[in-house]
C-alpha cells in the first residue's frame, strides 16, 4: 500500500448508532437519509451502501465523503447522544459522545 493510500484509509470514517439511547425523533434521517433510517420499531439504524438496514448491535457503515457534514451534524444534534462517528483505521471516535 502506498503512503497516499494509507493516508486515505486513515481518513476513512464509519458511523454507528446506539439504539439503547435513540429517542426516535428522526433528526438524523432528516440530515442524512442516505445513511440513516427509522425502522418500524421507531428507532434509527444505519444503512449499508446498497440501502440495506443494518440492525446488528453496533453495526457500522462507511461515511461517504460527500455526506460527512450531514453525518457530523446529525451526531452533534442527536438528542440521544447516540450517533458515533469513528476512524475505520483505529476505531477512534472523532465525532459523537465519546470523541475526545
Ligand atoms: S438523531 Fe439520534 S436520537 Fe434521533 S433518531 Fe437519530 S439516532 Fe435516534
Amino acid at each position: 500500500m502506498s503512503v497516499q493510500e494509507e493516508a486515505a484509509v486513515g481518513e476513512a470514517l464509519e458511523v454507528w448508532i446506539d439504539q439503547d439511547l435513540c429517542t426516535g425523533d428522526g433528526i438524523c434521517v432528516q440530515y442524512a437519509p442516505e445513511v440513516f433510517e427509522l425502522d418500524i420499531d421507531g428507532l434509527a439504524y444505519v444503512k449499508s451502501a446498497d440501502d440495506e438496514l443494518l440492525q446488528d448491535k453496533g453495526a457500522t457503515t462507511p461515511v461517504p465523503l460527500p455526506l460527512l457534514t450531514d453525518v457530523v451534524d446529525s451526531a452533534k444534534e442527536c438528542p440521544g447522544d447516540c450517533i458515533h462517528v469513528r476512524r475505520v483505521a483505529d476505531r477512534v471516535e472523532v465525532y459523537g459522545p465519546d470523541a475526545q
